[in-house]
């Protein structure tokens, strides 16, 4: 399952986020630890994306993080406090190009999903079939992580991220059960994520949140996040609560 990581706090640039600690994101793309059955590594494209004076940019591509040079080349010379990045591992059956990867975005809201709808796109057509055709075109891949999006970024026009992100896993558990759903979104000053079916760590502290598939280094401050969990973040906040089904 792809790997991803939200970063708000001190200003740092995108290669620095990326590629820091041990278990990097860059390292979690060829030697991830904790994919828990979810394939074997993350070689099918990357994203990252930062929030600026000037709003929201990201950078995605069907190459690995470890080999592109924008990495090298590019990252050490943006600079933001607020980041998301992802690196894919993209689920059988479903395309590998840019416009798969993660983050996905709108205006200010970027997301990205560590996992799989089971059964998609059969069991996503009736949800789907709740959206106008207008955002239905704008699908951007045809995989299940794509449709997500699109799901959740119509619900966020009318739902606070944790009613939306909430009530859009517990749709998608009835409708695709076993489905593995670690949503990611952000919005420049706050990280929500949930925890369903695979792995999460957070580092909070007053300066800074560090939401992250795996942690990144060996520091004892991450916190592992229970399954099926709820997560609020930005530096000096963090809210862990369960995700209760049946409270839509
Ligand atoms: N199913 C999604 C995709 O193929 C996410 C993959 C993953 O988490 N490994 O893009």
């Amino acid at each position: 399952m792809c790997r991803h990581l939200g970063y708000l706090g001190p200003e740092r640039s995108v290669a620095d986020l990326v590629s820091r600690g041990e278990n990097s994101l860059v390292h979690q793309s060829y030697a991830p630890r904790d994919m828990r059955g979810g394939g074997t590594i993350n070689a099918d494209g990357f994203g990252v994306g930062w929030w600026g004076a000037d709003g929201f940019s990201r950078y995605r591509s069907a190459a690995p993080l470890w080999s592109d040079p924008v990495v090298r080349e590019t990252l050490p010379n943006i600079r933001s406090r607020a980041v998301v990045a992802a690196a894919r591992s993209a689920t059988v059956g479903m395309p590998v190009q840019h416009t798969a990867c993660a983050p996905f975005s709108d205006d200010t809201w970027a997301f990205s999903h560590n996992g799989v709808v089971r059964g998609w796109p059969e069991s996503l057509a009736g949800l789907a079939a709740e959206l106008p055709a207008s955002d239905l075109l704008q699908l951007e891949a045809p995989t299940d992580s794509a449709a997500l999006w699109l799901l959740l970024r119509r619900a966020l026009g009318e739902q606070d991220p944790e009613k939306a992100m909430s009530s859009l896993v517990q749709s998608v558990v009835a409708a695709a059960p076993n489905s593995r759903l670690n949503l990611l979104l952000g919005n420049g000053t706050e990280l929500w994520a949930t925890t369903w079916h695979h792995s999460l760590s957070v580092l909070v502290d007053d300066e800074r949140a560090i939401v992250m598939s795996e942690p990144y280094d060996d520091n004892p401050a991450w916190q592992s996040i229970p399954d099926r969990h709820f997560v609020s973040a930005r530096p000096g906040h963090l809210i862990v609560t369960p995700l209760e089904m049946g409270a839509r």
